[in-house]
């Protein structure tokens, strides 16, 4: 079983190059932001948390992670996007990879400037149904009919959290307490460091060649 940990700021394509490895190797794809998102459709206090980009409590992330990992689909390998967020996180989920057998565990860093971030969250519309992620302002990731996703037809729409303001404190929380994985993951020696502004195809082969050193 691999573990691919995605460690970027916000919109850097952590959902996008997910969703090209789960086509590619079949590994299932956890976003802890989407199962908080679904969870807030029922509880107003995460909705409301969600929406001014606070970080989530550690009891509830595991709980949904924990859950998550023991469906079969996991049973390959998963890509974790958006968790682990922090440091104490990060030192948490160790002990679930032990208890789960997890044979390989590697971080890849999506390295991009507070500026593109800031383009791609405010460009971002994502499928109502499928969750396919677009840009309306990046020619290359584009629906071919504007809010409407090409591959289901649904509505696109607008994270809540994807706004200038919410962008701002996300990112500061991030830099805060996601950046030191960073260290956390160099000195385990499972770090590897991508440029995200090179496209998302030319990134999606770097993680490629990456993940088949561990994986065919
Ligand atoms: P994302 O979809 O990864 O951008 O996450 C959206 C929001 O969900 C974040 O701004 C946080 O409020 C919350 N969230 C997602 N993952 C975590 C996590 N691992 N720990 C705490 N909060 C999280």
């Amino acid at each position: 079983m691999i573990s691919i940990i995605l460690i970027a700021p916000p919109a850097a394509g952590k959902g996008t190059q997910s969703e090209l490895l789960v086509n590619e190797y079949g590994f299932a794809h956890i976003s802890t932001g989407n199962l908080l998102r679904e969870m807030a459709l029922t509880d107003k206090n995460i909705s409301d948390m969600l929406s001014t980009g606070s970080l989530i409590s550690d009891d509830i992330i595991f709980n949904l992670l924990e859950d998550r990992l023991l469906k079969d689909d996991c049973k390959k390998g998963f890509i974790l996007d958006g968790f682990p967020r922090t440091v104490s996180q990060a030192l948490e989920y160790e002990k679930i990879i032990k208890r789960l057998g997890v044979h390989t565990n590697i971080a890849i860093y999506l390295d991009v400037s507070k500026e593109l971030a800031l383009d791609r969250t405010i460009g971002r519309l994502v499928c109502s149904k499928c969750g396919h992620v677009y840009n309306e302002f990046i020619a290359e990731s584009k629906p071919s009919v504007l809010g409407i996703c090409d591959y289901c037809n649904a509505f696109l729409i607008k994270r809540d959290d994807d706004n200038i303001n919410v962008f701002s404190k996300r990112y500061d929380l991030y830099c805060e307490n996601t950046y030191p994985l960073l260290d956390f993951y160099k000195e385990k020696g499972i770090l590897y460091k991508i440029d995200s502004g090179i496209g998302k195809d030319k990134v999606f082969e770097v993680i490629k060649s990456i993940v088949g050193d561990f994986y065919d």
